[in-house]
């Protein structure tokens, strides 16, 4: 390739730039791309990471997606919905812990009493921590009303992954009756409400190829996001994509580095947006949240969803597993990496802010 030292300048990169940097797989070329995403996380967001409480608090599901292990038609799991005081419990717990923000995640659901449960939620959160703490949602395709009531609740973020960007590869991953037109069409509300707006893909999903993710770089770029939530595909059995596609020790390892090269191009390509170094990415390496922060991520997600429940929202194989025993482990991993974590900071991605003030 090209070699990087060329590319460090260069301010808008084109798809071959993009290609080059994902198909890199020599070490020394790898640790060039995530030094200079490095370098631009730090001159755009600096090196604190914000943390997100992150609440799994449903995993019933009216949907079908062929890549998840919670979907509606894998009978093999126990469903289960938090009770609201349990939820409430579990922000109010973050917010003392100094998370700063919590993400409410679940299937997805569009009945009026699960509308009015996650609004009354989200109203007692804000209500019990004075505005204080902040609110991300991740539930799912809805309507506009939806979407703005949850809005004028009190929530502020909104993470919707478009899973991939060709709408060819997303019939491939998902049945007839889910279209990637009415996602595309809900990303365009959740921003016309006035959230701050996260998407991402799976990465290494089958079918998927590098121009995918190219395009998936590009599409981030065209529809101005403000967050970024992707991650490595992991395969579930009991799943129509488990059941037809092996999964072995490689091709792992293989997504886990797809999974980093995608945070650094993302990075050096979007440079002022928030991107998570998921938990997909720790599933699959122990560390692999501190290496997602070192190739420019500067978002975690610690799950906070009680031990129970765990087992059962198991979007993939080996997601149990992880747990943040303590907040002081937490701060010790992170500082092991000589980066400092901003307690009770929302920490909303800058680009936000210069997106609010171009358009007014
Ligand atoms: N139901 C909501 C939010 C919960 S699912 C929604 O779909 O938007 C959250 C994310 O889990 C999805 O966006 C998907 O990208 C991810 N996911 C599901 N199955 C996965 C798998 N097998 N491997 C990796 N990520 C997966
Ligand atoms: Fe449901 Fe989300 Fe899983 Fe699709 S990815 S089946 S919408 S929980």
């Amino acid at each position: 390739m090209a070699g990087i030292e060329s590319l460090i300048n260069v301010s808008e990169f084109s798809k071959e730039n993009i290609k080059s940097f994902l198909s890199i797989s020599e070490q020394s070329e790898l640790n060039k791309l995530f030094e200079l995403a490095y370098k631009i996380k730090k001159k755009y967001v600096g090196t604190k990471v914000y943390l997100r409480g992150l609440i799994e608090f449903s995993n019933v599901c009216q949907k079908n997606c062929f890549y998840c292990g919670i979907r509606k038609d894998n009978k093999e799991i126990k469903r289960y919905t938090l009770p609201k005081d349990e939820i409430i419990k579990l922000g109010l717990w973050c917010y003392e812990q100094g998370y700063g923000s919590v993400i409410l995640q679940s299937g997805e659901r569009t009945s009026k009493d699960f509308v009015l449960f996650v609004e009354d939620i989200i109203k007692t959160l804000k209500r019990k921590t004075n505005d204080k703490l902040g609110i991300t949602l991740c539930l799912g395709e809805q309507s506009f009303d939806t979407y703005k009531r949850w809005f004028e609740a009190g929530a502020h973020r909104y993470l919707l992954r478009i899973e991939t960007s060709s709408p060819s590869l997303y019939k491939k991953l998902h049945p007839y009756n889910h279209s990637f037109e009415n996602r595309i069409k809900c990303l365009e509300m959740i921003k016309k409400v006035g959230y701050q707006v996260g998407t991402g893909v799976l990465i290494g999903v089958p079918y998927q190829t590098i121009e995918d993710l190219v395009n998936d770089v590009l599409f981030f770029k065209k529809m101005d996001v403000d967050m970024i939530g992707m991650g490595p595909y992991i395969k579930h059995e009991n799943t129509p994509l488990g059941k037809k596609f092996q999964e072995t020790p490689e091709l792992r390892k293989k997504r886990f580095l797809l999974g980093l090269k995608m945070i650094a191009v993302v990075r050096i390509f979007l440079k002022d947006v928030n991107i998570a170094a998921t938990t997909a990415l720790q599933t699959l390496d122990p560390t692999g949240r501190e290496k997602g922060l070192l190739a420019g991520a500067n978002v975690i997600m610690p799950i906070v969803t009680p031990q129970e429940y765990r087992e059962n929202y198991f979007l993939y194989n080996g997601k149990p597993c992880i747990n943040d025993a303590t907040t002081k482990s937490l701060v010790s991993r992170i500082e092991s990496i000589g980066e400092t974590i901003g307690f009770y900071e929302w920490g909303d991605a800058p680009h936000f802010f210069k997106r609010k003030n171009k358009k007014g």
